[in-house]
């Protein structure tokens, strides 16, 4: 592919020169003589006029002499560099500029017919055999009392005007050269700004298809190709990015699926054993429940994302009063609170408040929310879950004191299994799941989630639910 499109480029330069050679060598030409011949005519058929009104008339008019006439043509013909006839309509040569006077011998132009020039003033050709080379032969009647007594004829040679055009022509052909030496800046151009280019986009496609997501596509052009290379070098880094993403998530995954594994088996190995005695079995059996549980909580949100991978979201929608979730979630963690010392205010507008969502789902949003503004809170400190009503929206806000999101990660968050660096000291357990799963659940109500966060300070998530008007005013 490389080497046609530059071949074909190249290919479609030489047509151009050649064509732009044949177009000078026969249109131009053509248009040219055409062109120099009609403006010779009409000067040689001016001066024939002249002569004609002035001493030919004369002549007929015995007013002046033969020689007097004569050493005017010659005169003439030697400015003119042409061949200056007067003849009578007979055909009888009566001054011929380039032949002495000669009166004894009269020269007559066999078969001639003033009607030869079909109406036009000027004729080409050997002029009834009177020269061996093709002429330019132009006509003015001589008049006297409305009658026809003779013609002025001049006759210019073609070749002169052949030679005059072909010098003009090589202006033409030199232009052309020019012309064609100059468009090489195109050649440049398009070799620099889109072959090259086009080339170094090939050579990183061949890359990312062979596997090597982080081969660097650098482009700097701000064009169309630009664009393109930024586009696949994007796409390349996201699939890369996702790639890694998978890594990391699959050792989360098996490091939170093995840990508990392990746990459980030393305790059941240990009871198995007599390491523990009988009458403490029920301890650790309900440790081992509770590992159990984690491990089933694990599976399920590895379900629902694939289920939000595979199908989108089948909403199972009714009306809910919004403040009795959040009252039973935030009760739901009270044990938690109370190990870290948080406190949970809850500043709820109205008694209820009813909106139309899937609550199952809606619970499992303010679970991961509530559940993350324990897990990066300071012990000793407040969180605040609010909810608003506005524009026929619900807005519940969950708001903490934490570590809070570094702004480059603010976008992050929400990419399945992310986990920011800053977390990680914090929270072991997370797989970086329940940010995304949070989203496609709001985001399949039509709904939206936002953040906002300062490293160091705190972290809020907002997010909207459609209100019901209808069991609001009851
Ligand atoms: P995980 O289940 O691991 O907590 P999430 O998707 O819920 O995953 O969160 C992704 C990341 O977003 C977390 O690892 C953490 O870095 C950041 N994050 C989420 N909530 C908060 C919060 N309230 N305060 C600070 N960081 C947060």
């Amino acid at each position: 592919m490389r080497k046609t499109l530059y071949l074909k480029f190249l290919l479609a330069y030489f047509i151009f020169g050649f064509f732009g050679f044949v177009v000078v060598a026969t249109f131009v030409s053509n248009m040219t003589f055409e062109q120099l011949r009609r403006e010779k005519a009409d000067a040689l058929y001016r001066e024939a006029t002249l002569i004609a009104n002035t001493y030919a008339a004369d002549l007929y008019n015995n007013e002046t002499s033969l020689d007097t006439v004569k050493k005017q043509l010659d005169a003439l013909d030697t400015y003119l560099s042409a061949n200056l006839w007067i003849i009578n309509p007979s055909g009888l040569m009566i001054l011929d500029s380039q032949a002495p006077v000669d009166v004894e011998n009269e020269t007559v132009i066999e078969g001639f017919d003033p009607t030869v020039t079909e109406g036009s003033y000027y004729t080409v050709g050997t002029f009834f055999d009177s020269f061996t080379q093709n002429q330019l032969s132009v006509f003015a009647p001589i008049t006297s009392g409305y009658k026809v007594r003779g013609y002025v004829v001049i006759h210019y040679p073609i070749s002169n005007i052949t030679a005059s055009c072909n010098s003009l022509l090589n202006i033409s052909y030199l232009m052309l050269i020019i012309l064609f030496l100059l468009s090489l800046i195109i050649l440049i151009f398009f070799t620099e700004m889109v072959y090259l280019p086009l080339r170094r986009i090939t050579e990183a496609t061949e890359q990312y298809a062979s596997g090597n997501m982080h081969y660097e596509l650098q482009i700097d052009s701000e064009d169309e190709i630009g664009y393109l290379g930024a586009s696949l070098s994007y796409m390349a880094n996201e699939i890369a990015r996702s790639e890694d993403d998978q890594k990391k998530f699959v050792a989360n995954v098996s490091h939170d699926f093995r840990s508990p594994l392990t746990s459980i088996k030393g305790y059941l190995e240990a009871m198995l054993d007599g390491t523990i005695p009988p009458e403490l079995n029920e301890k650790y059996l309900t440790i081992v429940l509770n590992e159990t549980e984690r491990l089933i909580k694990l599976t399920n949100s590895l379900l629902v994302l694939n289920n939000l991978n595979t199908k989108g979201m089948l909403l199972d929608k009714n009306v809910f009063d919004i403040n009795k979730i959040i009252r039973n979630t935030a009760a739901s963690f009270e044990g938690t609170c109370k190990n870290k010392t948080i406190a949970i205010e809850l500043l709820l507008t109205g008694d209820e408040l009813f909106v139309s969502a899937d609550v199952g789902k809606i619970q499992q949003v303010l679970y991961n929310l509530l559940d993350n503004a324990i897990k990066f809170s300071h012990p000793d400190s407040i969180i605040k879950i609010e909810t608003t009503e506005k524009h026929n929206k619900v807005f519940v806000s969950i708001k903490d004191r934490g570590i809070g999101i570094p702004k480059d990660d603010l976008k992050l968050i929400w990419d399945r299994f992310y986990k920011s660096d800053l977390s990680r000291g914090r929270d072991k357990k997370g797989t970086g799941l329940g940010l995304s799963i949070t989203k496609e659940i709001i985001h399949a109500h039509g709904e939206h989630i936002n953040v906002i966060s300062t490293e160091g300070v705190g972290s809020e998530f907002i997010f909207s639910l459609p209100l019901d008007e209808d069991e609001n005013e009851d």
